[in-house]
């Protein structure tokens, strides 16, 4: 509810507004009952399992209204580089003839991944090969240059296993699309750069992914809870899990 006798600015104010109404609209969404493909990637199985079994997040480690924004935002530079790239004569699909995000779904539903685009042809100049899968991401200005500068496998090896297991589950749906490489995009945010790679196939990573997929499942099932990445609490990666608090004080 609106306070006018409130000290807060404008800002504050209509950004609280906005902040309320995206946490409940997400709120009203159905939530996820399978494993996403984009996230198996991710370092640590015991994330991944709370993860997958929406296990509540910590006290106050909820999405921000911040981060909902930025999600969004992320849609409309993905909606961007296709507009770009149509302009320049690549053919890009990001639904099937029935109308719905292209994806793959194994095993038995359990795991599931939807990919940003198919690219059927481009520019001749390029030399490209087709079909081939295309993954978009903006990133800020500090990750988009680390991404440029170290490439996405190094730079980014939740995404390189994404791109891989994508790949590969892609196949059965869009035949060859896993013996030509993926094109990777990287928009900066702030100064609305490009970065293209191309992104060739690598089973063993695909493989482990997948692999990964299944023992998360497996394990849930089992009601086991999986290892933690590391044995130190205050290592960076936990310092930033939504369940530090439930994995490193006794809770499961
Ligand atoms: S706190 Fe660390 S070890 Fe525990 S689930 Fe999170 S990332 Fe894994």
């Amino acid at each position: 509810m609106l306070d006018y006798n409130s000290s807060a600015s404008l800002s504050e104010r209509v950004t609280t507004l906005i902040d309320n109404a995206l946490a409940s609209e997400r709120d009203q969404q159905t939530p996820r009952t399978y494993l996403g493909g984009s996230r198996l990637g991710v370092s640590c199985d015991r994330a991944l399992q709370y993860e997958y079994l929406q296990t509540p997040v910590d006290l106050g480690r909820e999405f921000s209204g911040t981060i909902l924004r930025i999600f969004e935002a992320g849609h409309v530079f993905e909606d961007l580089a296709i507009r770009w790239l149509r302009m320049v004569g690549f053919e890009i699909h990001t639904e099937t003839s029935q109308g719905e995000q292209y994806g793959f779904s194994a095993p038995d539903g359990r795991i599931q991944g939807h990919v940003d685009g198919i690219l059927s042809a481009g520019p001749d100049a390029l030399k490209l090969s087709y079909p081939a899968l295309w993954e978009c991401k903006s990133l800020n200005n500090k990750s988009w240059k680390d991404t440029v500068k170290r490439g996405l496998i190094l730079s980014k090896p939740v995404y390189a296993a994404q791109i891989a297991l994508y790949q590969a589950y892609m196949e059965p749906v869009i035949p060859g699309i896993s013996q030509n490489p993926a094109i990777f995009t990287a928009i900066n945010k702030d100064t609305a750069e490009l970065y293209f790679e191309q992104i060739p196939f690598n089973g063993e990573l695909a493989q482990r992914s997948s692999d990964r997929g299944v023992r998360i499942l497996q394990a849930s099932d089992a009601h086991e809870l999986l290892p933690r990445m590391v044995n130190d609490a205050s290592y960076y990666e936990c310092k930033f899990c939504s369940w530090q608090d439930r994995c490193w004080g006794g809770h499961s």
